[in-house]
């Protein structure tokens, strides 16, 4: 299995043989914490925010023709999932030499780079130079970025389409900077956009697949998908990103960090899925 390894940045599972046009990307599982003298949070507050095994969950994703891309830093470094001008401009020291956006999530303080770790834990004790936020959109945000297109663009060049999962975890309950904060979260929510990242029968395919497993399913609520979900989808084109989150709760303990007993079942689940989303993406791009 070929393997492509960027030190601290990102991996790549890559089947030489046996493709399919399907890939699944992890953003959010590294933990590879880069030295930083401004982070002022605890660590443990830093691990809570870390989709910790979500990589080894879908692990067998090559083994059915599939790309598995994970990241190696974790997502209060820098986060892939927002777009690279979701940023807050009080956490730059010096004069930003780019257009910004910051959307609601920056305003919360979880955009591209973090404000706060928990409701009421900031990350940083001061902001970071100009010169450190460029460097981590170019060596982290737009490598990984870049290493996913390539992906999907191949997959789509091959077979004329292709459908991409990007995973995730969820606490099991919402906390305050979160839309559902006190609610209890069903074992996994799907993002499509509101029905615009991917074909509907393809959300429905793999809403079906869980349900099967005896999993509860609810679409877009409360997370609908974002950037990584929204950047690089078209699905008139062919292109279909689908959103998965977790519940944490099926498969690790969410104070100790620990793997429980249900990760191995979860996992043998999720290979199913992995197996029937292979068959779907052959048969409809057999179809194309
Ligand atoms: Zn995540």
């Amino acid at each position: 299995m070929p393997l492509e390894r960027i030190e601290g940045v990102l991996e790549v599972q890559d089947p030489d043989v046996g493709q399919v046009p399907l890939v699944f990307d992890s953003p959010h599982s590294g933990t590879d914490y880069p030295p930083n003298s401004k982070v002022v949070a605890p660590q443990a507050a830093l691990d809570s925010g870390v989709d910790l095994y979500v990589h080894e969950l879908f692990g067998t994703a090559p083994s059915h023709g599939a790309a598995l891309l994970h990241a190696l830093f974790p997502r209060m470094y820098i986060d892939p999932n927002r777009a690279a001008d979701d940023i807050d401009l009080a956490l730059i020291e010096g004069v930003w030499p780019l257009p910004v956006n910051p959307t609601e999530k920056s305003e919360r303080g979880f955009g591209l780079l973090r404000r706060l770790v928990l409701p009421d834990v900031p990350l940083y004790g001061g902001p970071l130079p100009v010169a450190e936020v460029q460097m981590r959109l170019d060596r982290y945000y737009r490598t990984y970025h870049d290493t996913l297109v390539r992906l999907l663009d191949q997959r789509l060049d091959w077979f004329g389409a292709v459908w991409h999962v990007n995973c995730h975890s969820m606490k099991p309950v919402g906390n305050a900077m979160n839309d559902d904060a006190g609610v209890k979260r069903p074992d996994m929510v799907l993002g499509d956009r509101m029905g615009t990242s991917c074909d509907r029968a393809f959300a429905a395919f793999v809403a079906e697949r869980l349900e099967a497993e005896g999993l509860t399913v609810k679409f877009n609520d409360p997370y609908q998908g974002a950037e990584l979900t929204h950047a690089y989808s078209d699905p008139v084109a062919g292109r279909h990103s689908l959103q998965i989150e977790i519940n944490r709760g099926l498969y690790m303990n969410d104070e100790t960090f620990e793997r429980t007993a249900g990760f191995g079942a979860l996992a043998a689940a999720l290979d199913r899925l992995i197996g029937s989303l292979a068959a779907y993406s052959m048969d409809e791009a057999g179809r194309l």
